[in-house]
């Protein structure tokens, strides 16, 4: 399928041909149609695939625009990860005027309440900080639809299995979950089961 055939919305495909991307990587052609159709998907993939630009898509296209009310939130093992995939949000939605906060450890709590209070639909962070702003009640988790935990079994080994679990405790029932990971340990299983329902498989 080519990204025309996606049901993508006007706006955020323009973004993606402007972005040079021509076709789906084979990543994308695999996991974005169950994702965009709101079935919770396990995909198996490396970085350096498409994964970021693939999360980028999911939640520009999933995030209503018009509600500035935070509807997505990435979780991610480190800060760089969470900034990068900030700015592919930003980029590739730049036509959506999609707002995007990282929120992650290192930086000024007070810069992360100042952007949330100013009102954003997506936020990209480590489990650390998530949490905490979440407890701070900052971060207002009522709106969240799509929960993507990116590089999860990097975030297993790192030790934030209990963060991970803290937050999707304040997360809304109806939730669609993504879960990436380069492998797929038992662990990773035990969240799947615990947070999916019915999930899509993609395994390489
Ligand atoms: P990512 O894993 O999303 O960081 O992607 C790795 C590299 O491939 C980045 O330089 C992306 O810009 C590029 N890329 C991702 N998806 C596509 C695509 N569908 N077409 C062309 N390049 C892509």
């Amino acid at each position: 399928a080519s990204f025309d055939e996606m049901g993508l919305k006007e706006d955020l495909l323009r973004g993606i041909y402007n972005y040079g991307f021509e076709k789906p990587s084979a990543i994308q052609q695999r996991a974005l149609l169950p994702i965009i159709k709101g079935r919770d998907v396990i995909a198996q993939a490396q970085s350096g695939t498409g994964k970021t630009s693939m999360i980028a898509l999911t939640v520009c296209q999933l995030v209503d625009t018009a509600n500035r009310e935070v509807q997505a939130l990435i979780l991610s093992p480190t800060r760089e990860l969470a900034e990068q995939t900030e700015r592919v949000i930003t980029v590739i939605g730049e036509n959506i005027n999609i707002q995007v906060h990282a929120c992650i450890g290192g930086k000024s709590v007070g810069e992360d309440i100042r952007k949330l209070e100013h009102g954003v639909h997506v936020v990209s962070g480590t489990p650390g900080r998530v949490c905490d702003m979440i407890k701070r009640r900052s971060l207002r988790t009522r709106a969240i639809r799509v929960l993507v935990l990116d590089e999860s079994d990097e975030m297993l080994s790192r030790g934030f299995k209990d963060q991970i679990y803290d937050v999707y405790r304040y997360l809304p029932p109806e939730l669609q979950v993504v879960l990436i990971s380069a492998t797929l340990p038992n662990e990773i299983l035990e969240v799947t089961s615990k947070f999916m329902t019915d999930p899509v498989k993609i395994l390489v």
